[in-house]
């Protein structure tokens, strides 16, 4: 009799664990998954996906009232929010299905239940049934942190309970100022809600470059929704059918939603790690070396519970490198540089590698170009819209460090700009690119004129 039932049990079918146990199972080796919610994760039922429907449906506004210019008439256009998320919730039952027909093409069997460690080899069910394995995976992701015990805090959601609203808020207060909070600032705004954002840092986007953080900043104000900065909500209180959100500075704003995004937590806690001595990193995921194999040799981790990179073709990479390493004889480290990225506001904006400020701390010589354009699409329509790019070139070698870009199809843009950074493509080798007229990004191979050359030996 063999000494495990398993070769592989994954903990967690979303984007990682999926991934690693279709990659695993096709070298051969016999795989188990656990799924305690929805099979295909936080992306496929409450991320990436349905965030991403809700942005198309946003969009249609803008796309009424621009008609005009062109010369359409468009009769008075209306919006039916549980029509929209009818339609949302069928293509992700839909997707589900087919991450779970996958799941069974490739023979990974899948268990619906919540799974915890407990020993190395070890893994309980919720029914109390054990599981022997060899190697075990955890890919358990992430989940929103709702921040301190403050009064009320139970009336507000958070982005998992957006996608099931029985209506659309006429007012919402959404505090936080990452990505999914600005994501969800400008769906409600498009789809005509009344919205403020709360946010305590002094901008929106910590950690993106300046540049775009004014950028998107002065576009959200002028498309009508406030942005509050340097407030924390205190407290909220039900009156009525409202909520009246209480802002650190005395302020009240009265609102019919109130929404959290002020960041996700490693789902680490209750999983029997602790007793195992599997190592929490200081920043709260799972600790692991570059193979993604965490503190205790046959237990490994990936996705947003180790906290490296907590988007989905990164998990997605990582389940596939632990899956070629570990059963391809392909060992694959994971390089997490240059990875580009999107946020899906309105505008959208894409970017990859360094912003100005850490080129800056990073490069003995940096040169910037800049460019902001009205995009002639918005010219008819008279839209008050600007587009906004930003190339950060290494001085001292001439390569495109970073890209950075506010505008239409910036996320389709910086997909294609990836490669060449990742290639270490030269401001040369854009110049030497001949432009696609007329479009916007003919703008990233025909910036000449610096904006900015900082050199650190004169500027100390
Ligand atoms: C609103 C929102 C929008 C996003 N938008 C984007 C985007 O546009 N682009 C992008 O790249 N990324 C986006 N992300 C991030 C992306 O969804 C995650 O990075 C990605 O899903 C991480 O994959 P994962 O495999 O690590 O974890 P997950 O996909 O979260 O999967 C973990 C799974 O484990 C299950 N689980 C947890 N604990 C247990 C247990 N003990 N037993 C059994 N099952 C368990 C969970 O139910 C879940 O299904 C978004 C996230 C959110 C919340």
């Amino acid at each position: 009799m063999p000494d495990h039932d398993v070769d592989l049990f994954i903990i967690g079918a979303g984007s990682g664990g999926v991934r690693a146990g279709r990659i695993a199972a096709s070298y051969g080796a016999r795989v188990m998954i656990a799924e305690e919610y929805r099979v295909g994760g936080t992306c496929v039922i409450r991320g990436c996906v349905p965030k991403k429907l809700l942005v198309y449906a946003s969009r249609f506004s803008d796309d009424f009232e621009d008609a005009a210019g062109y010369g359409w008439t468009v009769a008075e256009a209306t919006f039916h929010w549980p029509t929209l998320i009818a339609n949302v919730n069928r293509e992700v039952s839909r997707l589900e299905a087919a991450y779970t027909t996958t799941l069974e093409r490739y023979k990974v069997a899948l268990v619906k239940s919540r799974a915890v460690l407990e020993d190395a080899h070890t893994v309980r069910l919720a029914s109390g049934a054990r599981v022997r394995a060899e190697t075990i995976l955890i890919s358990t992701g992430a989940w929103p942190h709702m921040g301190p015990d403050i009064p009320g805090l139970e009336h507000a959601i958070s982005s998992n309970e957006a996608f099931h609203l029985p209506d659309l808020p006429k007012r919402i207060v959404i505090q936080g100022g990452g990505y999914i909070a600005v994501e969800f600032a400008c769906i409600f705004a498009g789809l005509g809600s009344e919205v403020t954002l709360v946010y305590r840092g002094e901008n929106i986007l910590r950690g993106f470059d300046s540049d775009i953080r004014e950028h998107l900043r002065s576009e959200m104000r002028n498309r009508g929704i406030t942005v509050t900065c340097g407030h924390t909500v205190a407290g909220i209180e039900k009156a009525g059918d409202e909520f009246v959100t209480q802002l650190s500075d005395g302020s009240a704003i009265p609102s019919d939603k109130v929404m959290f995004a002020i960041g996700r937590r490693p789902n680490v806690m209750g999983l029997g790690l602790e007793s195992l001595n599997v190592k929490i990193h200081e920043h709260g995921g799972i600790g692991v070396d570059k193979f993604s194999r965490t503190s205790v040799p046959n237990i490994y981790a990936v996705g947003d519970v180790t906290n490296r990179v907590n988007l989905t073709p990164v998990a997605i990479r990582e389940g596939h490198a632990f899956a070629d390493t570990v059963y391809g004889g392909k060992p694959k480290p994971i390089d997490h540089s240059n990875v580009p990225t999107a946020v899906f506001s309105e505008p959208e904006l894409g970017v990859i590698g360094l912003t100005e400020t850490q080129a800056r701390e990073q490069l003995a010589k940096v040169d910037i170009y800049k460019t902001s354009f009205r995009p002639m699409k918005a010219t008819l329509p008279g839209r008050d819209t600007r587009m906004f790019m930003k190339l950060v070139v290494d001085g001292t070698t001439d390569r495109v460090v970073g890209c950075h870009i506010a505008g239409h199809s910036a996320a389709e843009l910086i997909q294609v700009i990836g490669i060449a950074v990742k290639m270490g493509a030269t401001k040369a080798d854009f110049d030497a690119t001949m432009a696609v007229h007329p479009t916007a990004a003919e703008e990233l191979v025909t910036m000449r004129e610096k904006a900015v050359s900082y050199d650190r030996a004169t500027a100390e």
